[in-house]
Formats: C-alpha cells, structure tokens, sequence
C-alpha cells in the first residue's frame, strides 16, 4: 500500500481552500428557509416539497464540511484548524437544529398529513421521515426554552465531551520505561507473548488514574444533561428515550437480553478452558482475554490483508470484492495508530460524495483483518443505502452493525473452510474472543451505564464509584469465566461510547447487531447467492421504518425471544466446537 492515511481531497482541498469557507458561509442564509417556507402563500404540498429539498441541501453542505472537519480531528485530535471550525459549527448547528424543530412542529400541526403526503410522489418517497418527524414533536422540549439549552449544552455536555476527546487523545501509558499512545498499549492485548499482555494491561490501568477524575466528571456531567432533558422531553428514562430514538421497544431488548443471560454460562466454559490452556486456575485474567490461541497465531502486512479481503469477499459477490478493493485504492482508509489519532475502529460515509472513510488501528492480527471487513462493510451498507433519497437514509444503531457483522461472519467462514486444523482452532478461538466481546462485554457495558445513570440521580459518581460500578458489572456479565482479582475498573475510561451526547446506551446495538447478524447469515446459507439482492435491500431501507417492520422484510421476528435463542445457538455450537478441538486426551 502506498499511502497508508485517507484522502480527504474529496472534500476540500485544506482548511484554506475557499470552497470550505464558502459552504460554511452558505449555512446561515439557508437556515432561515423552513421559517419562510412555512410562512409562505404556497400550498401544503409544495411547502413540504420546498421543505424536503432544504433538506437534501442542508444535509449535503453540512455533510462535507462535518466529513473534513471530524475526519481531520480523528486522524490529528490536536489540529487547532480543524478545531476551531468544529466550534464555530457547534454554534451553527444550534440553528440547524432548532430549524428542524421548527419542521417538526409544523409538520405535526398538519391535520390531514397523511393525505398531503400521498399526494405527492416526492413527499410519498420519503413519506416514513416525515410522519416520524410529525412524532417526535411530541417528545420536543418547550419551543420557548429551545435555543437557550441548545446553547447551555455547549458549555455543558459538548464541552465535556470535547475534554474527553482532549485526555484520551493526549493520553500517554508508561512501559518498561518508554511511553505508548493508549491505542498502542491496548493493541497489545493480542500479544503473543504473555508477558507484554500482561504489562501492558498494568500500563493501561496505571494510565487511567492520570485521567479518571476528570473522566468522571465528563461522564457524570454528560449523563446529567442527558436526564434533564429526557425529563423535559417527556420520557420516562434515558432507556426508554433511546428505544424511541432506535425505533425499537422495550419488548425487543428484553426478549435480546433475556436470550442472552441464558447463554452466558456457554460463553464462561469456553472462557475458563481458554483460561486453562494459558495456565491459570481462575478463570480468565482480563488481559488474556484477547490473548491468541494455537499454533499459527498469523499476522498480516496491510497488503495481505487487503488481498485476503478482496479475494474473499469477491469469490461471494465480486461488486462487493470490487467496492474493497477501490476502497484500498482509493485511500479511503487510514491504517495505523499513531499519537494524536483517535483508538479503535470507524466507518464514515457521505451520501452526497458516495464514499465513505475508515478509520482503524492496524497492528497486524487477524482480528484487525476482521476489524477491516467490519468497517468495510459499514462502507457497503452507505453504498447500499445511495438508492434510497437521503432522508430516508438515517439508520438506528440496532441496525447499523449489521452488514459489518454480517461481513465478519462471511470473511471467518471462508478463511475457516479453507484453513489446515491448527489455523481453524485459532480461527474459531478469534470468533469465540470477538463474540465474548459483543455479547457479554456488551452487557457488562449496558449494566455499567444503567448502574451510572441510577447513580447519577443523586449525583456525580466519583471515578472510584465509576472503577467499582464496572467491577461489579464485569462480574455479572463475565462471573466465572474471568478471574475476579484480574478484571479492568477503566474499561469506562476507554470507551468513548459513554461520552457521546446525543446517543446513550450505545452498547446494547452491537449485541443486536452481531445476532441479528447471525440471523441474516443463517438466511444466507439457506438461500445462498439468491439471498444476495434481498440481502442489499435490507441495507438500503434500514431507515425506512421501525426496527421490527425492516427486520420482518426478511423474516425475522426481533421481538420473540426465539429469535434469539436461535442466534445464540450459532454460538454455542461454536463454543462446543472450541471445546472438543481443547479437549485433553
Ligand atoms: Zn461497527
């Protein structure tokens, strides 16, 4: 690969390039359309044509400078360009959104929208984004407080969560007397050797006491914004708001969540064998969990990687192989970690330019291969979506990991098929480790956030009471299968998914997606190729219509338990695969 950092020429050419300053000029005269619009002579219909394409322009200018601005920030949290232009658009965007309110609340004075909508092959296109926008408004803060606590929140959880972005950023762990950026040090949690797990998970934790105070701070600071204005909104709880918000129901998690805790016993045993096998009598250490099993613990050259990539995923359907292979061409991904760029792993498209850029950490293991086919197939799901009109293309978290799940699933089936016995335990193992993650880790998280969010009734958690809430949340989830003197009170710190202002219990979506997932690929080994097309047409309308509706397009009951005892099942085989293959003579 020649140039392993993305290409962001797409957007602008530099924050000196006119064209940048010239759409960000372009906001302020476009904000004041909706008012007009909707003050106008003109009929109901075509004010709510003329609404839908002030959308479509909003969405597209807004949409490039936010690519270039955050990309920017993610591969260089220090550039004081990029920053500034993000706090100048944290002001605009108070307007862009009490301009959508604005929408919204007339949107819901009109009596006979239904009517109105099928009038209009425009507006019939788009017909779900509308009568949701007529909803929501039910659950708006007063118009009259609006603008004001649009404004407070930029002092009050978006500067929190803009100081977060800063201590992890800049965060430092020391080891073995040389300094590590923090994505380095966890990198090193699919170590080979033992030893360097083991010390960099010691670096990790020592690292966090530099941070958790005001971490703490952030979190609980983000966390009570969020409860007041759930409150002022009308829910009952942030659980119930984010449900709303996912166009899902109590009655789906609940039936998730009660598949999941009876399988968690299926994930212990293969935890406490993975345990044995490296020697400990206890249950699983947290540092080794991540620790790779077998004889050919692999790794890969970016270049190997991309290869396997394409080669895979083009033997399935040679669009998709091509659209990886563009992407590697086309510098849409930046590769390695380095100090100032963000930790983890991201895909983020623009509808308007039809790309998408991936963000990852690239160390070198077959796990960072599967993070790639993940992000990549975040970049399908954004193609996929480009034939649907650009309102409608707004997917709920639930369903945003799905074609990255299901991407994943295909790319360690058809590494397993072909690869000797050694390679397959290691393989299964990286399943099984990855599956560890998304479902039990994840309800270690939801626990935490539920634990935090009671706490914070009464007040800011400490980073003490923050260490002990993941403590007791890790032992729920993991319970015997991790050794519980060896568990990880800064797993809070690290993940930024609690930082996020506008979204809260972004856990529970991944283990809704790897299972729905799970489903979706069980449909396509039934069905095979023929499954492909419906396949893509679930992507395009996951911001169609409710979770369940988009779910059942394809058969696929997320409310009954069942459902999710049949996906989990996929698992359990698996753990009792690794188990066999374990087993000692
Ligand atoms: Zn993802």
């Amino acid at each position: 690969m020649n140039n392993p950092t993305w290409d962001l020429s797409i957007f602008y050419n530099g924050f000196d390039d006119p064209a940048l300053r010239a759409d960000i000029d372009s906001i302020k005269p476009l904000l004041k359309k909706p008012e007009e619009i909707i003050e106008s002579d003109l009929p109901v219909v075509a004010k709510l044509e003329a609404i839908v394409d002030y959308d479509n322009e909003l969405s597209n200018t807004i949409g490039n400078i936010m690519s270039f601005v955050h990309l920017t920030i993610a591969a260089d949290n220090a550039n004081t360009e990029a920053l500034r232009i993000q706090d100048e658009l944290g002001l605009q965007m108070v307007e862009v959104k009490l301009a959508s309110s604005r929408i919204a609340r007339y949107l819901s004075t009109i009596e006979n929208l239904d009517e109105v909508i099928a009038s209009s092959e425009k507006l019939s296109a788009v017909a779900f984004a509308l009568k949701e926008d007529a909803e929501n408004a039910q659950h708006m803060v007063p118009a009259h407080m609006e603008k004001e606590l649009l404004r407070m929140s930029l002092n009050g959880a978006d500067a929190w969560s803009k100081l977060k972005d800063r201590l992890m950023g800049t965060l430092t762990c020391e080891m073995n007397g040389k300094s590590y950026p923090l994505p380095a040090i966890r990198g090193m949690a699919y170590d080979p050797d033992p030893a360097v797990r083991k010390a960099a998970y010691e670096a990790e934790l020592e690292s966090y006491k530099k941070v958790e105070t005001s971490m703490a701070y952030c979190l609980g600071c983000i966390k009570g914004e969020t409860m007041t204005l759930c409150e002022l909104k009308g829910y009952s709880d942030p659980l119930t708001m984010t449900l709303a918000q996912n166009r899902m129901d109590h009655e789906t998690l609940d039936a998730m969540w009660t598949a999941i805790r009876e399988a968690l016993p299926d994930f212990r045993r293969y935890m406490r064998r993975k345990a044995e096998l490296l020697g400990h009598k206890n249950g699983l250490p947290f540092y080794d969990l991540f620790a790779p099993m077998g004889e050919s613990s692999k790794t890969y050259t970016i270049d190997e990687a991309r290869e396997l990539l394409v080669k895979t995923f083009t033997a399935i359907n040679p669009e998709m192989g091509a659209f990886i292979d563009n992407a590697f061409e086309q510098r849409w991904i930046d590769v390695y970690p380095r100090e100032g760029k963000s930790g983890g792993a991201f895909c983020s498209g623009n509808y308007q330019k039809n790309v998408s850029r991936i963000l990852t950490n690239f160390m070198g293991s077959f796990s960072d291969v599967c993070t790639l086919a993940h992000e990549l197939g975040h970049g399908w799901h954004n193609r996929c979506m480009q034939r649907k009109p650009q309102m409608l293309t707004h997917y709920p978290m639930p369903l945003a990991e799905t074609a990255s799940i299901f991407n994943e699933e295909l790319l360690t089936h058809e590494v397993r098929k072909h690869a000797d016995e050694a390679t397959k335990l290691t393989l299964l193992e990286s399943v099984l480790q990855d599956a560890t993650q998304t479902i039990v880790d994840i309800y270690s998280r939801f626990l935490f956030e539920s634990a935090v969010f009671e706490a914070r009734k009464t007040h800011i958690p400490s980073a003490q009471e923050c260490n002990q809430m993941m403590l007791d949340a890790q032992m729920q989830a993991y319970g015997d299968g991790m050794d519980p003197d060896v568990r990880n009170s800064g797993m809070w710190v690290c993940k930024g998914h609690y930082y996020y202002t506008g979204r809260h219990f972004y856990n529970f979506p991944y283990a809704f997606g790897h299972l729905f997932a799970l489903g979706v690929y069980n449909k396509y080994q039934e069905e095979g190729a023929a499954f492909l097309p419906k396949y893509d047409e679930l992507l395009a309308s996951c911001g169609s219509d409710t979770i369940p509706n988009v779910t059942m397009t394809v058969g696929i009951d997320v409310r009954s338990v069942d459902y999710w005892r049949g996906a989990l099942k996929v698992l359990r085989d698996e753990v009792e695969e690794f188990l066999r293959l374990t087993e000692t003579k």
